[in-house]
């Protein structure tokens, strides 16, 4: 079988793998079928992936964004799979035994392992998986039911903001992350305001009932959405950015006795006056893949809205082109929401 394997930092090659044995006991083999590209897989393919995750460990198969039909069955699968059946997969492993684990947040376990990070992910012409890991997805379009691990962070994100209907939601960062926050806030019956330096990403949130606003800077930002949601402050906002400047606008933007939930990733330092946490009692959440309940939901969210989905799908490539759609996306950050590798 082909398998598209990253070597070494900023290198991967198309190349022939045995394909993997007959299933375990409780495993499934499933033909991958789309894999989305998202900014965790540049950082790994750059060989920059910060220690506390893992770090790049070459060579690996990457692809954590996935979509597939089931191959084959080992024993001690669930009953509902099925040979044929397409799935999503929850790329999240976790070790069961630590902190987190033990207080039912596998999704922070000290030693998780994530498909297509620190396992062999799904570009590649067949994977073999534990069967806990794969969920039945009714979509037409394999691109869109690879789209159900980024809805899986929004799922967490808006879980954890425990967002009620008919609140003010503020999505800092209009990528396919803050996109996700917004379909899933909406769903739940928020008003949203996503905001992004890029005029153009933000025609897809408004296609989801959203408002919008272009970033020309912070302190224009703030007086916005504090006018757009009242004079308190919007009660919720999210950073998916991971950049300073969007983390302090969302801290001086939310109401008092708001929630700040932070899903962008990044090594950044972001200087934050303590007094704000203090005198407006703020929850600051953080925000790490999700369990799989979540995966389950994120799962409903994307067989419900497949064209809004869809429409995030900016860029398509085969698998034999794979490392030329890693570097294209990374090289055409204005141009590409989601890279989508089919299989
Ligand atoms: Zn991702
Ligand atoms: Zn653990």
């Amino acid at each position: 079988m082909r398998a598209a394997v990253t070597e070494g930092a900023g290198s991967m090659v198309v190349i022939e793998r045995p394909t993997p044995s007959a299933p375990g006991h409780g495993q499934v083999v499933i033909h991958p079928e789309a894999v989305g590209i998202c900014g965790s897989d540049y950082h790994f393919f750059a060989g920059q992936l910060a220690d506390a995750a893992g770090g790049s460990q070459f060579p690996r198969v990457q692809g954590h964004e996935l979509a597939g039909r089931i191959t084959g069955l080992g024993p001690g699968c669930r009953a509902e799979l099925e040979a044929g059946q397409r799935v999503a997969v929850w790329p999240l492993h976790a070790c069961g035994r630590c902190y987190p684990c033990s207080v039912g947040r596998p999704n922070t376990c000290d030693r998780f392992k994530l498909t297509g990070i620190h396992l062999d992910g799904g570009l590649q012409e067949r994977l073999a998986i534990g069967q806990s890991q794969v969920f039945p997805i009714d979509v037409g379009d394999p691109a869109v039911a690879a789209m159900a691990e980024p809805v899986s962070i929004a799922v967490r994100a808006v879980n954890r903001a425990a967002i009620q209907p008919g609140e003010r939601a503020v999505v800092l960062g209009a990528g396919p992350i803050g996109q996700c926050i917004c379909l899933v806030a909406r769903e739940r019956g928020a008003e949203v305001l996503v905001i992004d330096l890029q005029e153009s990403r933000l025609a897809a949130s408004h296609e989801m009932g959203a408002a919008t606003l272009q970033w020309r800077g912070a302190q224009e930002v703030v007086a916005f959405a504090r006018r757009w949601a009242g004079p308190a402050g919007p009660p919720v906002a999210f950073d998916a950015t991971g950049a300073a400047v969007a983390v302090r606008a969302m801290v001086t933007m939310v109401a008092s006795a708001g929630r700040a939930v932070q899903v962008g990733m990044s090594d950044e330092e972001a200087p934050i006056r303590v007094g704000s946490l203090t005198e407006k009692e703020l929850d600051l959440l953080g925000v790490s893949c999700c369990g799989e309940k979540e995966f389950a939901e994120a799962v409903a969210v994307v067989e419900r809205n497949c064209a809004a989905l869809g429409r995030l799908i900016s860029h398509e490539f085969p698998l034999d082109e794979a490392p030329e759609a890693i570097r294209f996306a990374m090289g055409h950050p204005a141009e590409v929401m989601k890279v989508v590798i089919r299989g």
